[in-house]
């Protein structure tokens, strides 16, 4: 039976620490500051953004929200972006995605100042990723590798399977796990015989938008799960990850919600308070 690793205790401890390292700055005259731009009004959107001003609230980053209307253009948005990157105050520009249509989403990213995509989807930022080099990293899978790392799960010659190859999640867990020189293999909707290669797994994580697709029969036994999926499904919110016979295979797996879910905001902070970090001491 698996140890669950607690994606809620461990996300609070990592706003604690910061909570207290924003004190520290705050005292040097360092007030980290995140700047959030919505466009439209998307519900779901809302409700993040509203999540991460209340994360920032909670432990002391300045946070300013642009909420714009839905028929804002493309030139407008961009005019924002550049403003940001010359604000002093701001340290992290965010833009809730997805954007409505007639706006174009890699322009408004590419926009961003690559020391304040606290998102980690700049271009400049992926490519020091896959490079090896100091970067802000997409929260997701950053919040990833610290929920092994505060687990206490070493990855050095592990074998590791990712299922999805998406730019916010599959590719860059597998650059880092990579760099934690994990032996990692990408999975995607035209891999053969997918749960073969998922059983040869010791760390498998799932990342697929697909309710339960991965049954325990897929896990190696006592392999690290970590299910990154959030699907909304009659009964509620399940993962990617068929949890109830997965866990009898697995050594350690994240619950649905409350194992990646609340790392990703955590993650955000943190980027925040290292790009505050970075551009201060320019
Ligand atoms: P995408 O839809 O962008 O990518 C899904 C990936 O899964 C693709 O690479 C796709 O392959 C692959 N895939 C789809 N069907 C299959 C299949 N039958 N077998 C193998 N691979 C398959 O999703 P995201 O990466 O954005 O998100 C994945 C999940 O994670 C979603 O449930 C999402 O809600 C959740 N998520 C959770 C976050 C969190 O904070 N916890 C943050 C971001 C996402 P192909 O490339 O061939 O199409």
């Amino acid at each position: 039976m698996a140890q669950i690793i607690d994606g809620k205790k461990i996300a609070a401890e990592i706003r604690a620490e910061l909570a207290k390292e924003i004190e520290e700055l705050k005292k040097e005259g360092l007030h980290p500051g995140l700047a959030v731009i919505l466009v439209g009004d998307d519900p779901a959107s809302r409700v993040y953004v509203n999540n991460k001003k209340k994360a920032c609230a909670e432990i002391g980053i300045y946070s300013r929200e642009y909420a714009l209307p839905k028929e804002t253009t493309q030139e407008e948005l961009l005019n924002l972006i550049g403003e940001l990157n010359q604000d002093p105050q701001i340290h992290g520009i965010l833009v809730q995605l997805p954007l409505p249509d007639h706006l174009d989403e890699r322009q408004v990213l590419e926009a961003i100042s690559p020391d304040k995509d606290v998102d980690g989807f700049h271009p400049v930022n992926v490519g020091r990723l896959a490079t090896g080099q100091p970067c802000l990293k997409p929260c997701t899978p950053a919040g990833i590798i610290e929920l092994i790392d505060r687990t206490g799960i070493e990855l050095k010659g592990k074998e590791a399977v990712v299922v999805g190859r998406s730019n916010i999640v599959g590719k860059p867990v597998a650059f880092l796990l990579l760099a934690r020189h994990a032996t990692v293999t990408i999975c995607h909707s035209r891999t053969a015989r997918l749960d073969e290669v998922c059983r040869r797994a010791d760390v498998l994580v799932a990342a697929v938008g697909r309710p339960e697709m991965v049954t325990g029969d897929w896990v190696k036994p006592g392999a690290v799960v970590i299910d990154v999926g959030i699907n909304r499904v009659e009964k509620g919110l399940v993962g990617d990850v068929e949890f109830d016979t997965a866990k009898e295979k697995a050594g350690y797996i994240t619950p649905v919600p409350g194992g990646v879910g609340p790392m990703t905001i955590a993650m955000l902070m943190k980027n925040t308070v290292e790009a505050a970090r970075s551009l201060a001491n320019r």
